[in-house]
């Protein structure tokens, strides 16, 4: 008999799959064996803003939450481009620090980014809620490279 599995969520990114099926199948590769596997620039973004969301909504008390913590930091760090990545610190939040909870994920337009391109833009605006309940949105155009076949984010520049 199978163990109790949750039924499985919505992707945080918003396309209509199921997690497992969406951005979940970048974060398991990755966490597998190290492969980092997101096809487009597209993708790459879809799964970073999901393990934001991830990483946001995990209660990192509980083993579960940590484990969520421990995996979705690896994951952004491995898909920050060299010299712009973030320390594990800087991504690891502390007890009690106030964490934005991604709740939706519009992509408004994109630039190059395919299986066949080095570079590629991605414009988003996420929206979510910081720790006092307050309404945050964020707008960014997304700058990616890829390198020996990996999408990896450069930087952004963030509007409104
Ligand atoms: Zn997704």
């Amino acid at each position: 008999m199978a163990s109790a599995q949750p039924a499985a969520e919505p992707c945080p990114c918003g396309r209509g799959l199921p997690y497992p099926e969406c951005c979940g199948r970048w974060h398991a590769r990755h966490a597998a064996d190290g492969t980092l596997a997101a096809p487009t620039a597209e993708d790459l973004m879809r799964s970073r803003y999901t393990a934001f969301a991830r990483l946001g909504a995990a209660d990192p008390t509980s083993d579960d939450g940590a484990r969520t913590v421990t995996a979705m930091v690896a994951y952004l760090r491995a898909t920050w481009a060299a010299e712009t990545r973030p320390s594990p610190a800087d991504l690891t939040l502390s007890p009690g620090d106030p964490a934005i909870r991604f709740t939706r994920l519009a992509v408004t337009d994109t630039t190059g980014g395919g299986p066949f391109d080095s570079v590629g833009t991605v414009t988003f605006t996420a929206l979510g809620r910081d720790a006092s309940g307050a309404r945050v949105r964020l707008t960014e155009r997304s700058r990616f490279r890829r390198e020996d076949g990996v999408w990896r984010y450069v930087d952004g520049d963030v509007a409104g």
